[in-house]
């Protein structure tokens, strides 16, 4: 699968709902059905609340009993309970945001009567479905399924790093767009400033190691075609994938690609370019994140 294609595609899917605390959820509030189950973990927040008001559903339909996760469910609930913050889940928890596994798009298509572009391995929705009607934070195991030998320990890594973006996404969006605010100290005015600064740094100076062949052009340039970032640089996406890819950045786990994640922190987020001492734009994403 086309595992580059969901970073634009998770975004663009995304919807620009508001949900505030009134829509917050004490009690279980998604009876899930096959090939779905609630996973119950020992965990006192988001995804599973201490009230047993799960948020996190396993639909690979091979664990129906509660008894043996897949490997893949136990890293994305592991990094989406546990590695996100408890102010971030707090937010997820009040907004109603829950966590699915999928094992592929086919059965996603089939659960939610929706159909996505093949090629998707994760994404953020406000409207999963009918049946229901909320946001959801969708992770497809088809993105680890590597016949045949299946995950690797590499891929819940990965995992663990695309839910880091699909959830700079969902804060985003549980804020109020965020990303889209211009001014001084705002996310896209200092990240327009963080570009040029990128720009003017001499390339040999940052650590290229991995860089596509494909990728070329000034500095920025080629940060923007190794994460793929595809919307031109004044669309309002471009500016929502990059929250998001800060957001990733800005956890211990990291974001997917690891790599370009890493100059993203190193330069949008800490130091490195001038002027020295200006909050840059990955730590506005972060610190508004982590702002109850
Ligand atoms: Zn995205």
């Amino acid at each position: 699968m086309n595992i580059k294609r969901f970073l634009a595609l998770g975004a663009m899917i995304l919807g620009v709902g508001f949900f505030g605390a009134s829509q917050a959820q004490a009690t279980p509030h998604y009876t899930p059905h096959a090939p779905c189950i609630d996973w119950n973990v020992a965990s006192t927040s988001w995804p599973t609340a201490n009230t047993g008001d799960t948020h996190f559903f396993i639909c690979d339909g091979s664990y129906q009993n509660h008894m043996n996760p897949s490997p893949i469910s136990i890293s994305g609930v592991r990094n989406a309970g546990q590695n996100q913050s408890a102010v971030v889940k707090t937010k997820l928890l009040n907004a109603g945001y829950d966590l699915f596994v999928f094992k592929s798009v086919a059965d996603y298509n089939a659960y939610t009567g929706k159909n996505f572009p093949v090629g998707i391995g994760s994404l953020t929705t406000t409207n999963m479905s009918t049946d229901h009607p909320g946001p959801a934070i969708v992770i497809l195991e088809e993105f680890c399924t590597n016949p045949p030998t299946g995950c690797t320990t590499q891929n819940y890594t990965d995992t663990a790093r695309l839910v880091n973006h699909e959830v700079g996404h969902a804060v985003d969006n549980i804020m109020g767009m965020p990303s889209l605010l211009q001014g001084t100290g705002k996310f896209v005015t200092q990240f327009d400033i963080d570009k040029q600064a990128f720009d003017l740094l001499n390339p040999n100076t940052i650590n290229w190691s991995g860089l596509p062949g494909s990728c070329t052009g000034g500095n920025f340039a080629k940060l923007k075609c190794w994460l793929n970032v595809i919307y031109p640089d004044t669309n309002p996406q471009f500016y929502r994938e990059f929250w998001a890819h800060c957001y990733a950045a800005s956890q211990p786990s990291g974001g997917y690609l690891p790599q370009p994640h890493t100059i993203l922190k190193n330069y949008f987020k800490t130091g490195g370019m001038a002027p020295s001492g200006t909050v840059r734009s990955c730590t506005i994403v972060n610190n508004t994140a982590q702002t109850p």
